[in-house]
């Protein structure tokens, strides 16, 4: 049986991991000639509106889905007139947009930041009287890793900010003072029964994902967990979603603001190849294929720390009783380009792991 996956970035590669186990084979449709799930699968070197480019990459798939939600809405279309294609694209649309998230989140009672969407400078000056600064101005489409995004520390920054996103649709919103940021991950089956990962703690820096915990460092409040829980499970349950989804969010106060939905595996659960019964990648297959759903339960505490710009000799990390990931990606700045997951049977062993291994990553830099 063949998966056809959009996007050929290290999210399909580990796709493919996950799925060769259970006999599946992999077709990626990627812009770039040799992407990163190459290892796992024929690629078709195609942009992803390419009429023909979507027809090869269709020959014998029976199922295709995403790694990447900035498929546009023609190729998306297209795919569905010819196999199933989950998740669908009402959760693309939505993902795409940030004012069509923000509008959903507020459908389905799902609190957020204070944001006004704005189109002109005009309209941003005006904005900035409802949405005081200190706020950050995003781009609506387009925006990731913190691209496309400014912050705006004085109403006099205005202009600079709406030319520093590039004069686009966008919106602004107030900065979060957060205590920390997490996600939920849900995974949704055809069937609509749905399971979640347990609550992670995630660190950014400069807009970019450094290090997820789960369970988190911090004290969480059972309530909190179980109210991320079910924001995750609400949106996935009102798109009629397939697959897996990811839900980040700020914590503030004991409260949760809902941050950015992901319509697919998500960067902040890496850690659930080792750390979990049922990895996101294989149970993501599962559900698109409308297999049984795998267990969400944790096998211990675990975290994440990406490598971002920057090699690291891998018997450094093996030798800490780390796992090691490699995308087979150049490496640039800024650029995700592997991760390394430890897995304890206490946090604190796990966070004394975690300083050992942040050090030797350090010393490569
Ligand atoms: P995003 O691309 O919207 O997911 O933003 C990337 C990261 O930037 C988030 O994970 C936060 O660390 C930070 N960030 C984004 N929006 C806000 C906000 N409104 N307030 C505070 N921090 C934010």
């Amino acid at each position: 049986m063949r998966v056809g996956v959009l996007g050929g970035g290290q999210l399909g590669r580990m796709l493919g991991i996950a799925g060769v186990p259970m006999g599946l084979q992999f077709r990626f449709l990627d812009p770039s000639p040799a992407p990163p799930a190459a290892a796992v699968g024929e690629c078709v070197c195609a942009a992803y509106d390419d009429e023909q480019g979507l027809q090869r990459f269709l020959e014998g798939i029976e199922v295709a889905t995403y790694e990447f939600e900035n498929v546009p809405a023609s190729a998306a279309k297209y795919l569905e007139g010819h196999v199933p294609v989950f998740p669908g694209w009402n959760a693309l649309e939505v993902a795409q947009d940030r004012l069509h998230e923000k509008r959903l989140f507020e459908k389905l009672g799902i609190p957020c930041p204070n944001y006004c969407a704005v189109e002109t400078l005009d309209d941003l000056k005006s904005a900035l009287t409802s949405v005081a600064p200190p706020c950050i101005l995003k781009t609506r489409r387009h925006g990731y890793d913190g691209k496309g995004q400014h912050r705006i520390e004085r109403i006099e920054e205005a202009e600079e900010a709406w030319l520093a996103i590039g004069e686009r649709e966008a919106i602004v919103e107030s900065l979060v003072e957060f205590d920390w940021e997490c996600s939920v991950l849900c995974v949704r089956s055809k069937d609509g029964t749905s399971k979640t990962y347990p609550i992670v703690q995630n660190y950014h820096r400069g807009g970019i994902l450094r290090t997820s915990h789960c369970p988190p460092a911090v004290a969480v409040p059972p309530d909190l967990e179980a109210t991320a829980v079910a924001y995750a499970s609400r949106i996935a349950h009102d798109l009629e979603y397939v697959g897996v989804l990811a839900l980040e969010m700020f914590s503030v106060g004991g409260r949760l603001l809902a941050n950015e939905l992901a319509p697919r595996v998500h960067n902040s659960g890496h850690w659930t190849i080792e750390g979990a019964e049922c990895s996101q990648f294989e149970n993501h297959l599962r559900a698109v294929l409308g297999w049984p759903l795998g267990s969400t339960e944790v096998r211990g505490y675990s975290a994440m720390v990406n490598l971002i710009g920057q090699e690291v000799d891998p018997c450094s990390v093996l030798s800490l009783g780390a796992h090691y990931h490699w995308y087979g990606k150049e490496v640039r700045p800024g650029r995700k380009v592997g991760h390394v997951t430890v897995v304890e049977a206490s946090a604190e062993a796990r966070d004394k792991k975690v300083s050992s291994l942040q050090e030797r990553i350090a010393q490569h830099a």
